[in-house]
């Protein structure tokens, strides 16, 4: 997926994304790191045709996502937003079903392979157990899980996940983690999320794009990316960077600069 010069405005005055050119790798996981209100999310919705650039274009496999059919888009590309709401009293199953509508025909009934699909998708977020349950009835990690299996059910090489660690406990947050690693490395699915921690962002992504006011900062390996100069800049926190033969590197924020 090739980003090229994308500028952006919600209400035509006040621009929200300035220029923002870069590339998402096939095959990798590429993490979007940035203070709120940075444009992250912004970046997203235009990287997925929800929202059109006013100036710029993002290409998916050679082809510009706006020249996609809606259908045809959402065969290659799903996305998990950072709000998710769905009635709750529908069930687990039932809505990891609703992922399978862009490779239905219209008024169609579910197939065998849309069944398989639904399958695979509660089995690789462990959600087997939980099919029949309603969605009110799952916890916060859970439902997490749940929106990422829709997205799966979908089958699409790309898959984009906004924020899915926020607001679980560490177990939970790893738990999500782990789910993308494996999909990554065992699915060939290409993944783009967007993180707010650091040293998770290291650990897991093949590419950081470091996003500051709309404008894309630093983009590249995590060592070249996360540099006490770049978090400071972004964060105007202090930083040390380690690197131990144990952990890898990592970050540990020493106060503000
Ligand atoms: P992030 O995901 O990095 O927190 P967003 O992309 O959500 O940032 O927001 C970037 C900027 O655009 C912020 O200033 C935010 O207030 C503004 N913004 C986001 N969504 C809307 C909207 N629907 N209408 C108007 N402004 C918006
Ligand atoms: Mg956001």
């Amino acid at each position: 997926m090739e980003i090229n010069n994308i500028s952006f405005s919600y209400s035509g005055k006040i621009k929200t994304l300035h220029d923002v050119t870069g590339s998402i790798e096939l095959g990798k996981v590429t993490t979007i790191i940035g203070p709120n209100g940075s444009g992250k999310s912004t970046l997203l919705d235009i990287m997925s045709n929800h929202a059109v650039p006013d100036a710029g274009q993002v290409t998916l496999d050679g082809k510009v996502l706006t020249d996609f059919r809606p259908k045809e888009l959402a065969r290659r590309l799903a996305i998990v937003h950072q709000h998710n709401s769905a009635p709750a009293d529908l069930t687990v199953e039932k809505l990891v079903s609703y992922g399978r509508i862009p490779h239905r025909q219209m008024f169609a009934q579910q197939s065998e392979q849309d069944a398989e699909a639904v399958e695979q998708a509660l089995a690789r977020t462990n959600l087997l157990g939980k099919r029949k349950a309603s969605i009110a009835a799952l916890s916060g990690g859970e439902k997490q899980r749940v929106w990422i299996a829709v997205a799966l059910a979908q089958s699409t090489p790309y898959l984009f996940l906004d924020e899915p660690t926020t607001y679980l406990d560490i177990y939970y947050q790893y738990e999500v983690l782990e789910l993308v690693k494996s999909l990554n490395e065992q699915h060939g699915m290409t993944i783009v999320m967007v993180l707010h921690d650091m040293n998770q962002s290291i650990r897991y992504s093949d590419c950081i794009i470091a996003m500051k006011n709309g404008r894309i900062l630093a983009m590249g390996a995590p060592q070249d990316v996360i540099t006490a100069e770049t978090v400071k800049s972004l964060y105007g926190v202090e930083v040390i960077i380690k690197n131990d033969a144990d952990a890898g590197m990592y970050m540990v924020p020493i106060g503000l600069s």
